[in-house]
């Protein structure tokens, strides 16, 4: 970014919090929706607050600004807080009262540490999509994208194993082609034009997908028990179901750019579609390790049905 133009540039330090400005570093400025390179460019109803063309370090301290990425930076990062404490809590006092063996261990590890680096993707995507290089903002794009994939698959690895935590056969074929299915994705997200706005619907595509083969496996396993009479399916398909309506609510505000959509201006700081989705994905991985630990509590309690001898 040239100095000149830096300098001619309508901005507003703060996003107008003009109390702040002993807090702020130097040099932090924030632009409106037209004043931005394209490749920040993605959503016309946040129209101010946007830091631009900084350099590495004064993205870091942009940390402590507020700008119009302030709630999501904050929020995952808060997050990765969350699950980062969630482990530590299960290793040291849920797991060893539930008489958890070293598979319980094992994928609750994977699980959370799945969960953690998701929230640090993103944190990292939002730190620094405002850096002067757009080769830079661009990887931190892809590794945000990375994250969700990883997210998903840290949903996937103890609702697989718990749900078929009898039937050992169909236990590694839901891992292993889960585990393929996100690996696509990721040979899928090197591809060049993976993050080109052409292919905007795709990657929508591919994460709905993503996210909704869970359907086959939950089907399965529904009738693997026994159908819906059988008491574990009772107790855990509504938990399912609530997974997939927040997932589909955190979707859906995901694109539509509600309700900032209908109020222009109005929620740059807060309360704009993207800081809701954020919020629903930490609520989303936080109510699927509770529901985690519900179900690692009841099969310690019940034992396996024969039929998994024979399986
Ligand atoms: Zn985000």
């Amino acid at each position: 970014m040239p100095q000149k133009l830096l300098k001619s540039a309508h901005y507003i330090e703060l996003g107008s919090y003009q109390y702040w400005p002993v807090l702020v570093p130097r040099g932090i400025r924030l632009y409106t929706y037209e004043q931005i390179p394209q490749f920040l460019r993605e959503n016309p109803y946040i129209t101010d607050g946007y830091r631009a063309y900084l350099p590495a370090r004064m993205c870091i301290k942009s940390l402590f600004i507020l700008s119009n990425e302030t709630v999501n930076i904050w929020s995952h990062l808060l997050g990765f807080l969350l699950f980062f404490s969630l482990g530590v809590y299960d290793m040291s006092s849920v797991l060893p009262a539930a008489g958890a063996s070293r598979e319980d261990y094992v994928i609750y590890s994977i699980g959370l540490f799945c969960f953690q680096v998701c929230m640090l993707c993103s944190v990292g995507y939002h730190l620094f999509c405002c850096h002067r290089s757009e080769k830079t903002s661009r990887r931190w794009m892809a590794l945000d994208y990375t994250g969700i994939s990883v997210g998903i698959l840290g949903c996937y690895v103890p609702g697989v194993f718990y749900a078929f935590y009898c039937n050992n056969y169909w236990r590694q074929v839901y891992l292993i082609t889960v585990l393929a299915m996100i690996l696509a994705v990721f040979f899928a997200q090197i591809h060049p034009h993976y993050l080109t706005q052409q292919w905007h619907r795709l990657r929508s595509i591919i994460f709905c997908s993503v996210a909704g083969y869970g359907v086959i496996p939950t089907i399965h396993w529904v009738w693997l028990s026994g159908g819906f009479g059988a008491d574990i399916i009772q107790a855990f398909v509504p938990r399912v179901l609530v997974m997939y309506l927040i997932a589909a609510a955190a979707f859906l505000f995901y694109v539509s750019k509600v309700p900032e959509r209908y109020f222009p201006g109005q929620l740059n700081y807060l309360g704009a579609s993207h800081q809701l989705w954020h919020i629903l994905v930490v609520l989303m991985f936080y109510w699927w390790h509770q529901s985690a630990v519900y179900i690692t509590h009841y099969r310690h309690s019940q034992p396996c049905p024969d039929y998994s001898l024979h399986a």
